[in-house]
């Protein structure tokens, strides 16, 4: 039996070599002369990727570390002022907001019907006589601003500035006005015990990560107003 004979009879055609005048292999022979430059490009493209990937975390542990993730200074978080027309003077040299007087006053007369008794040291303060506490006493004590912090919010970042925030003294031991001490006067036991039914909450307790525990200052959280105004500080304790 002849092979070739048999192969022939089926009469294959030969391979042309055509793929040179294919558009699809120009496009390819292109991609041949260019690839260092796309390898270059996209090479470029995967290191800045990875660049931002790997200064993300980075980004983010700094902001944690001087906790500007939340706009605080000093650990204390940024207030408006109060419009002025919000503002009631409830008695000589205390102004509070508006939302908050009844409810405060109230307390004060059941604290009176109980035997004690509460004085109001500071309600609302402007941002100006902030500046003024905040730096005077800075230069007279002579102490760095983070120091200074701890005791007195720098302008423009204390509750006070809201109308919202009240310290609170017993009337009996002046002496431990502003001072941590106030925890064990009879006004602060009655306050921790009676202080939330008419809405009123420590601002800075003994777990507060950022700020010296102070005992006499007090906010207001009985209106929508108000809870708009510390919301997130509340969310950043609950997240502690
Ligand atoms: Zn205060």
């Amino acid at each position: 039996m002849d092979l070739n004979k048999d192969i022939n009879q089926f009469d294959i055609p030969l391979a042309k070599r055509t793929y040179l005048n294919n558009p699809n292999s120009i496009l390819l022979k292109k991609l041949l002369i260019f690839s260092p430059f796309l390898f270059l490009i996209f090479s470029i493209a995967a290191l800045r990727l990875i660049k931002n990937i790997e200064l993300k975390p980075i980004s983010n542990l700094k902001s944690q570390v001087d906790g500007s993730h939340d706009h605080r200074i000093l650990g204390h978080l940024p207030y408006n002022e109060i419009p002025k027309d919000k503002l009631v003077l409830i008695e000589p040299n205390i102004e509070v907001h508006i939302d908050m007087r009844d409810s405060l006053l109230k307390m004060r007369e059941e604290a009176r019907n109980d035997g004690i008794y509460l004085v109001f040291l500071s309600g609302y303060r402007s941002i100006n006589l902030q500046n003024d506490i905040f730096y005077s006493l800075k230069s007279i004590r002579n102490q760095e601003a983070a120091e200074r912090a701890r005791v007195s919010a720098p302008p423009g970042y204390s509750e006070h500035s809201t109308g919202f925030a009240i310290d609170i003294g017993d009337a009996t031991q002046r002496e431990k006005d502003f001072e941590t001490e106030f925890e064990n006067t009879d006004a602060f036991r009655w306050l921790k015990k009676n202080a939330a039914k008419f809405h009123f909450k420590l601002s800075f307790n003994k777990n507060n990560k950022y700020i010296d525990y102070e005992p006499w200052h007090w906010r207001y959280e009985g209106s929508i107003e108000a809870l708009k105004v510390f919301e997130t500080s509340n969310n950043d304790f609950k997240s502690n």
